[in-house]
């Protein structure tokens, strides 16, 4: 890694351990030996973006974790004014605070990567993805955000991305802010490239933020957060690969029809791990694995422009009481590497990193 990267402390290295060993012996014999020299094992993010820092408004924006109470709005103000202030002055006494500039929130992301010893999949604009995969080669996979507009690359450009190299993902599809659903007729060249090329597909069905209709979004609806939605594409497609972003949240049954139906589709639990409640993002996570899915949930967090939110994700599937050390670690690793099919060679590089 190069660059005015994270300040010493936030890794584990073997040079650290034996400095404190030197430097506060008696204090580290009387800790577990072991949790401190353990190393963490790998997590895949198959849901990081790489984003400007006022991609999201003016910075710098509070995130609770979770969002104890979405906006209540009074019609007779502006929306935005609603659900500025939730993020101007967050309602919880920790907030995540976004950095102010693009370098910080580059360096903040990957630094957490680093010390949560993450490989992730970033999407976004390619020419941030790949400044931002220059930094930290070893640890990015990227990926091509795309909107459906006059500037959306063809499907055939897409496909010379990939072939390429410069992108491993497609996704994440946003088709959904503008109201386009997965069977919309200007999506069927981008499926039919994906799947002659074998290009796993990633796509938002799920929430955006809270109200976000009334934000701009005119064309965005709460029931293109169903899962069913890909449906016909699935069945037209049937080589796809697809990871349902954000789980089609809060659609459980629609979700648990389509996991059921379709064995192939996979989902991520990216920003309904950090921003709901927790009961209610745990009832939704083991009704999914209740339902004998834990084979196809994927983590992912949707940092966003917050990257403080990475660690808090992790704990909260760390500290999922219903969820085994196995279970963890297929959702923290196990399943992104049978879904993105990555080589022994590349899992045995990510347990040494
Ligand atoms: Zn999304």
């Amino acid at each position: 890694m190069t660059g005015p990267m994270p300040e010493g402390g936030y890794f584990v290295t073997p040079n650290t351990i034996v400095m404190s060993f030197r430097t506060t012996t008696l204090l580290l014999l009387s800790l577990p030996l072991v949790a401190v020299a353990q190393k963490r094992q790998p997590i895949i993010d198959v849901h990081l973006h790489a984003m400007t820092a006022d991609a999201q408004g003016p910075p710098p924006l509070g995130m609770c974790t979770p969002i104890a109470e979405f906006p209540h709005w009074d019609p007779s103000v502006p929306y935005v004014e609603v659900f500025m202030a939730m993020f101007k002055e967050p309602p919880c006494k920790d907030p995540v605070w976004s950095p102010m500039t693009d370098q910080e929130l580059m360096e903040q992301t990957l630094s957490a990567m680093e010390k949560l010893n993450i490989i992730g999949v970033v999407s976004g604009d390619l020419d941030r993805v790949k400044a931002w995969q220059k930094v930290l080669p070893e640890r990015i996979i990227p990926a091509l955000d795309l909107h459906i507009d006059e500037h959306a690359p063809r499907p055939e450009q897409v496909g010379e991305l990939f072939k390429q190299g410069d992108i491993a993902v497609l996704g994440e599809l946003l088709t959904q802010y503008r109201g386009i659903l997965p069977t919309d007729e200007r999506l069927a060249p981008y499926w039919a490239m994906a799947e002659e090329l074998d290009i796993p597909v990633s796509i938002h069905l799920g929430p955006g933020p809270p109200g976000v209709i009334y934000l701009g979004a005119g064309q965005y609806r709460a029931r293109m957060h169903s899962a069913l939605t890909m449906e016909e594409v699935l069945v037209k497609y049937p080589k796809l690969r697809v990871n349902v972003m954000h789980a089609g949240f809060p659609m459980l049954d629609d979700l648990l029809a389509v996991l059921y139906a379709h064995p192939q589709v996979y989902v991520d639990v990216g920003v309904i791990v950090y921003t709901q409640p927790r009961p209610a993002f745990y009832r939704y996570l083991q009704a999914i694995m209740d339902h004998g899915f834990g084979k196809r949930v994927m983590f992912g967090t949707d940092q966003m422009v917050w990257p403080g939110v990475i660690e808090r994700a992790v704990q909260v599937i760390e500290e999922a009481p219903f969820l085994s050390p196995e279970q963890k670690r297929d959702i923290f690793y196990n399943n992104a590497a049978r879904f993105l099919r990555l080589s022994p060679e590349e899992i045995e590089r990510h347990h040494k990193l």
